[in-house]
């Protein structure tokens, strides 16, 4: 048997790094945040920016075994690029400008720009520009596990939102949308087996593109309540998307009811502006009532009319508008751009100079009340055609649970996730901009057409927490915990108590199970505490009372039970029940 010091399996409480706390950080908002805290898995050095200590390394380490195996798997080949990137590459894909205030920027002693890299299609684009020039190099699938950094607004959540994290990022290289897609396929196996890995309740559902680009893209959800995204699924279909992206359904006519009259009538509405206001004062629904919003996209007036009772999503604004950023015009520039104060605003009569995008569902009101342009009025009887017409028509609008399937017309539902990973179809997108080509069969060249796949570690972790937890603390399913088996010992200065636990920590440890041996002079209070908050799946206490009796006492993390077991059968015991873990 080896000595236990020579064992990569094995650490003793007492030489090991790790101290749990009662205190909970003042800014611990989601139980995985606090668990992590108190576990003493992670310390904060500054906003979004976290020490991963020794336990929470470990089970990151187990994560990108998993994620290796996976991409392998998926014929993915391991690189490794600098977090550090010239702002030269990104002058030339366009989002020196375009990526805004999340991007880091660095100035070096030659006062030369560069950026502390929040993903890599840059930097990967100018590696394979270099280096591929045929069809016959393609397709290609590279990806690395590395630490980015985005400047987040609002970094929280511990690991889940941080400022500087760790992503597994993949990128991939071909000659055509065929080949592109069998890849994005494989990849997205690939994630669904990292998640299964990690016994995650997930669900993969269509995203926006955002600010990364490209014509196609999901994401991977853990279902959450904690979770920042919203998910509508229909369980008739199987459609499921983002709502940023979820499609209103097609058909306009969802017609709402007439809007009271079918005559133009203006109607005083002192001082009201919200639809609860107007619509009681004018006695129509909300959804017989056009809301009009100003916009600012890219700095300039854009005027949105959606239903009374519907929501705008900015995303597909911004797309629509092909804008950078769309942001609410404040009460200044409504009245600058308008003429009319906040909360007034409609379709009929709208200042000329300014475009009027309407959503297609208030296309279905035959007609309507709505804004009026002036200070404390609203029209009742407004219809599209006769007194107002938009630019332009579009699906605007926040889709939520309740809403029609897109595809199928069922009801949809609406939950909560957290995104761990999102996969894109990117297109020529960075290889037309960076001028990165391949020769086909025929010595033509045309741009290579990339796919790009991330996936947080760190998220990820915290989202098993989300998920597995109890008011005691964490419960780690085995393939993510840091340690496989707590071995305790309760009594460590009892002679016989310390030398039977040595000698369970050798056997385990020459049995290659990775224990972690609490040898700590502690009450037993404390190290059971300690046991349920840091939530290693197997324990096996020895205590004086019952080797007296020639016990040990075995038990699980999740259901907490205690079993007595002879102490000869411990080590086959505590390998039996890791088993059906492993399973
Ligand atoms: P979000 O919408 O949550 O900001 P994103 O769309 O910006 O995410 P991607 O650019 O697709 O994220 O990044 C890939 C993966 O990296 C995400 O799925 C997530 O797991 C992880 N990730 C992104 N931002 C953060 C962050 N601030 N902290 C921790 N992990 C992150
Ligand atoms: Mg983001």
């Amino acid at each position: 048997m080896p000595p236990p010091s020579s064992s990569l399996m094995g650490h003793r409480w007492s030489r090991y790094y790790l101290y749990t706390t009662r205190e909970v950080p003042g800014d611990a908002e989601v139980v995985s945040h606090r668990l992590m805290a108190r576990a003493g898995m992670i310390k904060k050095l500054a906003a979004g920016i976290y020490t991963y200590a020794p336990l929470a390394r470990r089970t990151i380490g187990k994560l990108e075994a998993i994620v290796r195996a996976e991409m392998e798997k998926a014929g993915g080949v391991e690189l490794l690029m600098p977090a550090i990137q010239p702002a030269s590459l990104w002058q030339e894909s366009g989002r020196w400008e375009q990526y805004g205030k999340e991007l880091l920027r660095i100035r070096d002693r030659h006062q030369r720009d560069f950026c502390f890299g929040p993903t890599h299609e840059e930097v990967v684009t100018d590696l394979v520009r270099g280096d591929v020039k045929s069809y016959r190099q393609l397709p290609i699938l590279l990806y690395q596990i590395q630490t980015k950094f985005r400047d987040e607004v609002r970094p929280r959540f511990g690991l889940m939102r941080g400022r500087e994290f760790l992503m597994k990022d993949a990128y991939s290289f071909h000659t055509s949308e065929e080949s592109l897609r069998e890849t994005y396929e494989l990849v997205c196996r690939a994630y669904r087996g990292i998640f299964d890995a990690c016994r995650l309740d997930y669900t993969m559902v269509e995203a926006d593109t955002g600010s990364i680009g490209g014509s196609s893209s999901h994401e991977f959800m853990v279902l959450a309540s904690t979770g920042e995204s919203a998910v509508v699924s229909c369980r008739a279909c199987g459609y499921a998307a983002n709502v940023e992206k979820a499609e209103a359904p097609k058909s306009a006519a969802q017609a709402a009811a007439g809007g009271g009259a079918d005559e133009l009538r203006q109607v005083a509405t002192p001082g009201l502006r919200t639809i609860g206001e107007v619509s009681k004062a004018l006695g129509l629904e909300p959804r017989e009532l056009v809301k009009t919003l100003l916009y600012e996209a890219d700095g300039k007036p854009v005027a949105v009319a959606v239903r009374g009772d519907h929501e705008v999503n900015e995303i597909k604004l911004q797309n629509a508008l092909a804008a950078t950023e769309v942001r609410l015009a404040d009460d200044a520039a409504v009245e600058r751009a308008t003429g009319a104060p906040t909360g007034f605003l409609g379709p009929v009569g709208l200042a000329p100079d300014v475009p009027l995008w309407a959503d297609h569902a208030a296309r279905g009101l035959a007609s309507f009340g709505c804004g009026a342009n002036r200070a404390d009025a609203h029209y009742v009887g407004a219809q599209w055609g006769r007194d107002a017409e938009p630019t332009a028509w579009a699906d605007l609008r926040l889709v939520r649970g309740g809403d029609p399937c897109p595809r199928c017309g069922a009801t949809l539902e609406e939950s909560r996730g957290i995104e761990v990973g999102h996969t894109f179809m990117l297109g020529v997108k960075y290889s037309a901009a960076m001028g990165a080509g391949f020769t086909d069969e025929r010595g033509a060249t045309h741009p290579l057409i990339m796919g790009c796949y991330g996936l947080g570690l760190g998220r990820t972790m915290a989202a098993a927490i989300e998920q597995n937890h109890d008011e005691h603390g964490i419960i780690w399913p085995l393939p993510l915990a840091p340690f496989q088996v707590l071995l305790v010992s309760l009594n460590p200065n009892d002679e016989a108590v310390r030398r039977q636990s040595d000698e369970l920590y050798d056997a385990l440890c020459a049995r290659g199970v990775e224990v972690l041996y609490d040898d700590r002079d502690e009450r037993p209070g404390v190290k059971f505490n300690d046991a349920d908050l840091v939530g290693i799946p197997i324990r096996l206490v020895v205590g004086g009372k019952s080797l007296a009796r020639g016990e040990v006492e075995l038990s699980l993390r999740r259901d907490r039970e205690k079993h007595a077991i002879p102490v000869a059968e411990a080590v086959t015991k505590t390998l039996e029940s890791l088993s059906p873990l492993e399973g």
